[in-house]
């Protein structure tokens, strides 16, 4: 298993929509484990192929060891997901984003959505999910449609961002994960 290199703002690859998936096989179930790991070694909760500079449609997802013990679901990745329902109930809860470091923000989302996407081994499932985990998975989704989190702030904070972006752009924030470095 290995390390990835985390992609940051304004990388062309988190712009880009996600491909999916047609076959898994033994390369892809390693490069899930990668994934895994690289999540897993920044402290998040989720991350995006494309955010290791993948353009396939894969999200892993770990809220094993998040505070509120209510709220822990086992590490799992999902594959090909399509949110098919969203509820009109909304929250507002404060985001980050491994692209992003330092960056953060309350972000209103739906509180619940209805997932359909297919796991390690290619089953299909589609289940309802609240909580905490329906807010990552939405934000993970984001990433594979080229969305970032602070594109569903309201235009006061998404202006009040951009200093912040800048900085993430030019190479100026530090993290104790590794990142990408762009090809000059
Ligand atoms: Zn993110």
């Amino acid at each position: 298993m290995s390390l990835l290199p985390i992609y940051t703002y304004d990388q062309p690859i988190l712009r880009q929509k996600a491909k999916p998936v047609t076959e898994i096989n033994g390369e892809l179930k390693e490069f899930i484990q990668n994934m895994f790991e690289t999540m897993d070694n920044a402290d998040g909760v989720g991350l995006a192929a494309n955010q290791v500079g993948s353009n396939k449609a894969i999200a892993v997802l770990n809220l094993s060891d998040i505070d509120d013990e209510s709220q822990r679901v086992e590490p799992f990745a999902i594959i090909n997901p399509i949110i098919t329902a969203y509820s009109d109930e909304t929250n507002e809860y404060e985001e980050g984003c491994l692209s992003l470091p330092k960056l953060r923000d309350k972000v209103v989302r739906p509180s619940a959505i209805e997932l359909q996407y297919f796991d390690i081994d290619m089953h299909e499932h589609k289940r309802e999910i609240d909580g905490f985990l329906a807010r990552v998975i939405q934000h993970e989704i984001d990433h594979l449609n080229g969305i970032y989190f602070f594109e569903r702030l309201s235009p006061i904070r998404k202006a009040l961002a951009t200093p912040a972006l800048k900085r993430i752009q030019k190479g100026l924030v530090s993290t104790d994960y590794p990142l990408y470095r762009r090809k000059k």
